[in-house]
């Protein structure tokens, strides 16, 4: 009897063993599959704008006395993309690699908003659009890198300045949630359709919306806020209404609330 049993046991042990590295394998496989698809998106991505300033130069360089104006214009415009292309690219691998650490300390998150809020002013005013702060003096502190967190608040209300419509405002409300601090990020803008809202956080992923389309983006600002966000080990979550506006919730562990998220 204690030798059947001993078999048993052997078998089912063999059955998890194998159930294990048959998930592993299909895990393994997936992720090598994402990797592909990336890789082809980002050549695309890179190649597009590349072609473009190539074929000014040769354009110009046939034909000196040419309509440089123009081609200057399209040059620079495609020299910026490529530069916001892998800047955010090199966000993106940072932001997404498990062996870096992230290194942690106590981040003033109302002075990340107000910053981000300051830095987005020029084109807000530009664009007729108001950004409101709303923090308490002394707003709970978050546990976390500072440069991370700064680009997710930047990222975010980039994206509400962006995608809000002349005369909307934005709204950055910073408040504590029990041991919790939460940030939220609401724009009176284009707002965002039931199906577009299943893939906003996949790497290039830009809307259907023309109007949203006419903005000029790399598509890879919410794949870093999600990563952001998940490296912290924090939630977002985000509610919109196309025509009305969007807003996007992010909870953090807090810094002062006895939970310090490690
Ligand atoms: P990008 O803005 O560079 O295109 P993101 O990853 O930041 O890339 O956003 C992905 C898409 O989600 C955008 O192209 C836009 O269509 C939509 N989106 C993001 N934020 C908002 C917002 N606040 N309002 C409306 N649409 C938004």
């Amino acid at each position: 009897a204690l030798e059947i049993g001993r078999d048993v046991g052997r078998s089912i042990v063999n059955a998890r063993l194998f159930e294990l590295e048959r998930r592993m394998t299909a895990e393994l496989r997936r992720a090598d599959r994402a990797k592909t698809t990336l890789f082809s998106t980002v050549h695309h991505e890179l190649k597009n704008p590349l072609a473009s300033i190539v074929g000014h130069v040769e354009l110009l360089k046939e034909n000196p006395t040419g309509d440089a104006t123009w081609s200057l214009k399209v040059m620079a415009r495609n020299t910026h993309r490529l530069q916001g292309l892998v800047d955010d690219l090199l966000t993106l691998s940072k932001v997404s690699d498990p062996d870096r650490p992230l290194v942690r300390e106590r981040v003033d998150l109302a002075e990340l908003v107000r910053d981000a809020a300051d830095m987005f002013l020029p084109r807000a005013t530009q664009e007729d659009v108001t950004i409101h702060v709303a923090a308490p003096e002394h707003a709970p502190t978050a546990w976390g890198s500072s440069v991370e967190l700064a680009r997710l608040v930047e990222n975010l209300v980039s994206n509400a300045v962006k995608y809000t419509t002349d005369g909307g405002a934005v709204t950055v409300t910073l408040r504590p949630l029990g041991d919790k601090v939460e940030l939220v990020v609401a724009d009176e803008g284009l707002g965002i359709s039931r199906t577009d809202l299943q893939s906003l956080f996949t790497e290039f992923f830009r809307s259907t919306n023309p109007d949203a389309l006419e903005v000029p983006g790399t598509g890879l600002g919410l794949s870093i806020v999600q990563r952001i966000v998940a490296r912290h080990n924090g939630t977002i979550s985000v509610d919109s209404e196309l025509g009305k506006g969007t807003s996007f919730t992010v909870q953090l562990p807090r810094a002062d609330g006895g939970d310090q998220g490690q």
